[in-house]
């Protein structure tokens, strides 16, 4: 689930830019160049959207699917 901002917070990552989202990993504010989506599901349609930092979206404990995201 995405978790979206007010847009008062500053993008924790960059510290530049208005956040859009929360880091689903370590709720960090996030803009929309320093956020990442991932796909989490089983690999068919029922897949859903995920955002991370970049930190969290390398994590392999915070984001399991990153390893099987890249298979077709
Ligand atoms: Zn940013
Ligand atoms: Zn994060």
């Amino acid at each position: 689930m995405i978790i979206v901002t007010d847009g008062k917070e500053i993008c924790a990552v960059c510290k530049q830019e208005k956040s859009v989202v929360l880091c689903n990993g370590c709720q960090r504010p996030l803009c929309e160049s320093c956020r990442k989506f991932d796909i989490w599901g089983c690999g068919c349609s029922s897949g859903y959207v995920k955002v991370f930092c970049d930190d969290c979206n390398n994590d392999i404990d915070v984001n399991p699917y990153r390893a099987t995201s890249n298979e077709v």
